[in-house]
């Protein structure tokens, strides 16, 4: 297989050049990777008119034979990971071991779901009449749009084209602009695994903005499933509403990353890395805010900038690198201005500089001293820093840990089990890592409360969401 997928949109079973196309960039060092075309306005409706004619026949598939085909699509994912890895740090940047990961993950949720595919299960429900039978049926909410992010452009995608397959649903997918290649790779393995024409449609576009309204306009989609920033996501659920779509919607995280007084400070430090490296910390579950309890602060603060400095800022594709260019250069202003102005309002920096920024490669940065006055602590860093505040006491903890209007994901660490239990239950957010820096899974629930978002991905929750309840009441 060559290196890059095709480069057209992908509809009807078919690769379709547009008029126009746009360019595909290396984050590293600005390179055009490819130039892909650009959906107009027909193409788009010609997805959605493959939908619209295959949608019958997809849910009338048995479902254990969509099952079978998204398990080849597994495979072959995992047969391909090394490209496919390659491919995501071409156009994403991330670190090549962060890339194979995601594509590991990745294809976990089409494994997960093919199996899933077999368990959408109804229910029967005793009546109070005699002659009266309850049966309720999961049927598939028909074709969906699918709006995903850069950050982890596979994973972000089989999380919801998974989902959606193995519940009988056509999809039309967006990929973010800056990479649409995951999304065309991904389509080129549906494509050879079998997957019926029309039942997996993308169409890349640089005007985010017109491909999300022509899928609002359209009364064939049914549900629109998005993934990126509250502000859009929110846009989307308002337009939405006119037509009565079914929304999800993964929005941002500002996630607290917590240390009570017992934790065990090595395993802390060791998930606090993960929690908030990945991606170079690009990702809405990156622990954003960091919590340390006022007798461990000193000592957790010394052991994770010792573990910081190990971390080796290069190109993705380079051996030894473990952070990758930040996507693009809006991404590094925006670290700047965060930074700049938290030490402006007194924040200490710890570790790292501001000087030390080159093109998109951002070096770690450690800072205390972190108020909630700072717009560190009010926004998502999407980037290789880490802020800390010093609490009081557990309750302080919590306080400051609920300090915002995002609920997506928290981390907390102590050894007591009773205060896990009590932090945990105080917490206002949809996931919780206890002793954890690593809490996405294909089996489990991913999703947010307050402004990080509407309904669940992966787990059985994540099929439901793409299911409407039949209720068949029969006279017998
Ligand atoms: P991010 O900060 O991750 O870029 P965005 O919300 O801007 O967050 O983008 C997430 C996804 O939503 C991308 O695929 C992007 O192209 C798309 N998008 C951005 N604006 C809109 C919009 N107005 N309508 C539909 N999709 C949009």
């Amino acid at each position: 297989m060559s290196e890059l997928p095709p480069t057209e949109c992908f509809i009807d079973g078919r690769w379709v050049a547009t008029k126009q196309r746009f360019r595909v960039t290396d984050p590293f060092d600005n390179e055009t990777i490819a130039e892909v075309s650009d959906a107009d306005d027909k193409t788009i409706d010609d997805g959605i008119a493959a939908m619209s004619r295959i949608a019958p026949v997809w849910r009338a598939t048995p479902a254990p034979a969509r099952g079978t085909l998204l398990r080849a699509m597994a495979t072959a994912m995992i047969a391909d990971e090394q490209r496919l890895a390659r491919i995501c740090t071409r156009e994403n940047g991330k670190a090549l071991p962060d890339s194979l990961a995601e594509v590991r993950y990745a294809a976990s949720f089409l494994s997960w779901f093919a199996g899933e595919a077999e368990r959408i299960y109804g229910e029967t429900i005793p009546a109070s009449r005699a002659e009266t039978r309850i049966v309720i049926t999961r049927e598939p909410v028909g074709p969906c749009a699918l709006i995903t992010p850069w950050n982890f452009p596979y994973a972000m995608l089989t999380r919801k084209l998974g989902a959606a397959l193995a519940a009988g649903c056509p999809v039309i997918a967006k990929p973010a602009s800056q990479t649409p290649l995951s999304a065309l790779a991904l389509a080129q393995l549906a494509e050879r695994a079998g997957v019926p024409a029309g039942v997996v449609n993308v169409v890349p576009s640089h005007d985010a903005k017109r491909v999300g309204d022509r899928f609002l306009a359209s009364r064939a989609i049914r549900k629109i499933s998005f993934t990126g920033s509250t502000k859009v996501g929110i846009g989307l659920a308002k337009a939405g509403a006119d037509d009565l779509k079914r929304m999800s919607l993964e929005l941002g995280g500002n996630a607290p990353l917590v240390v009570l007084g017992d934790a065990d400070l090595d395993l802390a430090v060791a998930q606090a890395m993960i929690a908030k490296f990945r991606n170079a910390g690009q990702s809405c579950v990156a622990a954003n805010r960091f919590i340390l309890e006022r007798s461990i602060a000193t000592s957790f603060t010394e052991k994770m900038i010792g573990e910081v400095g190990k971390l080796v800022v290069g190109r993705g594709l380079d051996e030894g690198v473990t952070i990758g260019p930040l996507i693009d250069d809006a991404a590094v202003k925006k670290v700047r201005t965060l930074v700049e102005d938290a030490v402006k309002k007194g924040a200490l920096m710890m570790h790292g500089s501001l000087d030390a920024i080159r093109g998109r490669l951002v070096p770690p940065m450690v800072l205390a001293g972190i108020t909630s006055e700072m717009e560190l602590w009010r926004e998502e860093i999407f980037g290789p820093v880490v802020a800390i505040r010093v609490a009081d006491s557990e309750a302080d903890a919590l306080a400051m840990a609920n300090d915002t209007e995002h609920g997506l994901v928290a981390y907390v660490f102590a050894r007591e089990h009773a205060r896990q239990q009590r932090f945990a239950e105080g917490l206002e957010s949809g996931m919780v890592g206890v002793n954890e820096g690593l809490v996405s899974a294909a089996q489990a629930p991913f999703g947010g409360v307050k402004h990080s978002g509407l309904g669940r991905e992966g787990s059985r929750h994540g099929i439901e969401d793409y299911t409407n309840l039949k209720y068949v009441a029969t006279r017998v």
